[in-house]
């Protein structure tokens, strides 16, 4: 079986299975962490599979980088978090969980102490309103 075949998050580019999306354009997709940091994490990926930094094609990787200031933005305009936290984790041993790159995007409040993963799984239809709330600050 290929790494894309079983990648769970090539399965959500290809519709396989669900999540719920912020945006998509031709080289990357944005979607809510169903385990989030904070209320507002959101994920940016790229469509092709790559597993991590090292491997990722350069017109991928620029096109990430591309979103992830979009998306952070919109993040800052729906959300008013008082900081953006960006993580990026290249191997199991550097906390990395899912193995195709991304890029976490997290709101952070002042005194906030969050990890760079959640817990807990979020509601789904929270994450529903905060997708929307991006999604509406990134068209306006
Ligand atoms: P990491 O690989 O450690 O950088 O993080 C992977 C992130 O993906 C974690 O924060 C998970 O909560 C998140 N995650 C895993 N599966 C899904 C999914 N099906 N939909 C949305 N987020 C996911
Ligand atoms: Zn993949």
């Amino acid at each position: 079986m290929s790494e894309s075949a079983s990648c769970i998050f090539c399965k959500i580019v290809r519709g396989e299975i669900p999540a719920v999306k912020v945006h998509e354009d031709a080289q990357t997709l944005t979607f809510m962490d169903v385990r989030p940091a904070s209320p507002g994490h959101t994920l940016v990926i790229s469509k092709a599979h790559a597993p991590n930094l090292l491997e990722i094609a350069e017109v991928d990787l620029l096109a990430v980088a591309s979103t992830v200031q979009r998306v952070a933005r919109a993040v800052q305009k729906a959300l008013s978090p008082d900081g953006i936290r960006i993580g990026q984790f290249n191997g199991t041993a550097a906390g990395q969980t899912v193995l195709h790159y991304h890029v976490h995007i997290v709101p952070m409040r002042e005194g906030q102490k969050a990890g760079a993963h959640g817990r807990e799984p979020a509601n789904p239809e929270q994450l529903k309103v905060l997708a929307a709330q991006v999604r509406a600050a990134l068209e306006a």
